[in-house]
């Protein structure tokens, strides 16, 4: 084998791996964190190919690859903020002084459902 072809082969394996990697992310994220403020829908984020922090005024909404938190607020109990990170379609954080709620949807769920039977 020439050197050439050596690193043809390198480049293509690589690109493979790097493919079947983008694959397995666009599959296993896909979620959608929706966001309430006293009882209204105020943004929807598609949380896979997102890193994004969302203001809600009271709140600080840390929207990412895979998952959801809350950063910040300025209620008293911060118990929004030790619900920690939600990363399952269902899941829900709730700033009841705040009157926020994120919640996450999408296909993930079934799909999981599936692997697991
Ligand atoms: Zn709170």
């Amino acid at each position: 084998m020439k050197k050439t072809d050596i690193i043809l082969c390198a480049a293509i394996l690589a690109g493979a791996a790097v493919w079947l990697l983008f694959l397995s992310i666009k599959t296993s994220d896909n979620l959608t964190a929706h966001i309430y403020i006293k009882g209204d829908l105020h943004a929807s984020v598609d949380t896979s190919n997102t890193a994004e922090l969302y203001d809600t005024g009271t709140n600080l909404v840390q929207i990412e690859s895979g998952g959801v938190y809350m950063l910040f607020s300025t209620c008293r109990s911060q118990d929004c903020i030790r619900m920690g990170k939600i990363t399952r379609p269902g899941q829900m954080i709730v700033c009841l002084p705040n009157r926020v709620i994120v919640m996450l949807d999408g296909a993930g769920e079934a799909q999981y459902d599936a692997v697991a039977g």
